[in-house]
């Protein structure tokens, strides 16, 4: 199994952290949404949401309850070394990670899928990165460069693949962009994927479990 001994990080700071985690408290929390319906038609797909109950025409996005490292620890270990705030979790008070956005073009619907993806960012760029986070009157475009915590299923190894993080206006979330132009997730960004594609790649995450079994009881959506 993956350890965070492999991950090659540098302690983030303190003041950065506690910034995020006041910011954190006046998030709403999530922890009683449900699993979604999802019902795919020839005429297009709508769900029945888990946190509001309406139907919405399209795909639920996925977003993974932490990096796989952490999800994969025993509960107790994991109440013990990790730490989550808002969109940022925390490792043995060393390894950040925060909340990005894959986005891949779907053919045929309007708006691109998204993966709620989890990034290693390191050194500096924590505090920079929280800054930014922030700031309700950031400015768009500052990048980041980081690291995949997540495996995405339907493609070779994503755990551990460098990324680019985009830097989006207020309150929308940092998009994820694969650096290797060459993985096939890189292509999928550019290209798009099929509806059946993505059928095949979500069903059985969202009928296996909540995407919110993470370190604390804060799902994301
Ligand atoms: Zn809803």
């Amino acid at each position: 199994m993956f350890g965070f001994l492999h991950v090659i990080g540098v302690a983030a700071g303190a003041g950065a952290l506690l910034w995020l985690r006041a910011r954190a408290r006046r998030r709403a929390a999530r922890s009683d949404d449900r699993a979604p319906v999802i019902v795919w038609t020839d005429e297009g797909v709508r769900f029945k949401c888990g946190s509001c109950d309406a139907w919405h025409v399209g795909v639920p996005n996925w977003h993974f309850g932490g990096p796989d490292a952490v999800t994969a620890m025993a509960p107790a270990e994991r109440a013990q070394r990790a730490a989550r705030e808002g969109d940022a979790i925390v490792v043995d008070e060393k390894f950040c990670f925060v909340l990005a956005l894959l986005e891949l073009p779907v053919q045929g619907m309007p708006e691109p899928y998204a993966w709620g993806v989890w990034v290693n960012i390191r050194g500096r760029d924590v505090a920079s990165f929280v800054e930014l986070y922030n700031d309700e009157h950031r400015p768009a475009g500052a990048t980041f460069e980081g690291r995949l915590g997540n495996s995405i299923p339907g493609y070779p190894e994503t755990r551990n693949l460098p990324v680019r993080l985009v830097v989006r206006p207020f309150p929308t979330r940092p998009l994820a962009e694969v650096v290797d132009d060459t993985h096939p997730l890189a292509h999928d960004q550019r290209a798009g994927v099929s509806q059946e594609a993505l059928r095949r790649q979500i069903t059985p995450l969202f009928a296996r479990e909540r995407p919110d079994a993470g370190p604390a009881a804060e799902a994301t959506v």
